[in-house]
């Protein structure tokens, strides 16, 4: 059974469709691109899977939970989902271990830590437990979103051009160390990138999005090898 389950999602915007009867499956600790040019819809599909905006048809089910139907369109902070973005978001008057820990002050206050200083030791980061967002690099401020973004145990990771502010040099390092994190916890993720190499480092499977529809969806070396149609197979081939 899947993890996630997006079946015939469509949105309008007034006139405009802009997601035209999509399906996409993520399993378990899988690791899923949402990879399209700009303006393909990429960030439409993340905003119905977070609640942002209500979808004109379709379902989505996460665990086995209903997020969005003819008649369901669960509040966002009841989704169970984690969401990383561009800009990092830390609160900026909060410590770096604040900041991870801050979804689960409900939680008892030694487990708190002891989770806390777990995060910390995943993201390599124990020795700036007390600095402060702006004394860290782009880099380090993302692990430390990804870090606040597990502490609560979310079912789904959501990426939207997350790392596309980062300093290309680092960038990928960074890339394969977060694929390693999410491995380790055995998070599932859906990864929205108009970056051909972060969609084929980060992820097990790429969602080419053409349009509002998903061109192909496949492993890495099945779409490089063997890509559906000519969009594919000039969309790929640009970005060697
Ligand atoms: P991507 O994230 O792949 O760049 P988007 O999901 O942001 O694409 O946008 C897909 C299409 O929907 C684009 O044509 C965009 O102009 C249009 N669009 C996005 N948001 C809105 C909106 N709030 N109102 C009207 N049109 C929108
Ligand atoms: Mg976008």
């Amino acid at each position: 059974m899947s993890l996630l389950s997006i079946k015939n999602l469509s949105v309008n915007y007034g006139e405009h469709a802009v997601i035209k009867g999509l399906d996409l499956s993520i399993a378990s600790g899988e690791i899923v691109a949402l990879f399209g040019p700009s303006g393909s819809g990429k960030s439409t599909i993340l905003k119905a899977v977070t609640g942002l905006l209500k979808q004109t048809t379709g379902d989505v089910v996460l665990s086995g939970k209903v997020l969005n139907s003819g008649t369901v369109n669960l509040p966002t902070e009841q989704r169970n989902i984690g969401l990383i973005f561009q800009d990092y978001a830390l609160f900026p008057h909060l410590t770096v271990f604040e900041n991870i820990t801050f979804g689960i002050q409900n939680v008892e206050k030694k487990a708190r830590h002891k989770k806390g200083d777990e995060l910390l030791a995943l993201i390599k980061m124990a020795e700036y437990k007390n600095s402060y967002p702006h004394q860290l690099s782009g880099g380090q401020q993302q692990r430390v979103a990804i870090a606040r973004a597990l502490a609560t145990q979310p079912d789904l990771l959501l990426f939207d051009e997350a790392f596309s502010n980062l300093d290309p040099q680092f960038r990928f390092e960074l890339i394969e160390e977060i694929r390693d994190i999410l491995k380790s916890t055995k998070t599932a993720a859906l990864f929205v990138t108009h970056n051909q190499n972060e969609a084929f480092i980060f992820c097990d499977k790429i969602a080419v999005l053409h349009q509002g529809e998903i061109a192909q969806i496949d492993t890495p070396s099945d779409l490089f090898d063997y890509p559906v149609n000519e969009f594919v197979t000039e969309f790929i081939g640009a970005g060697v």
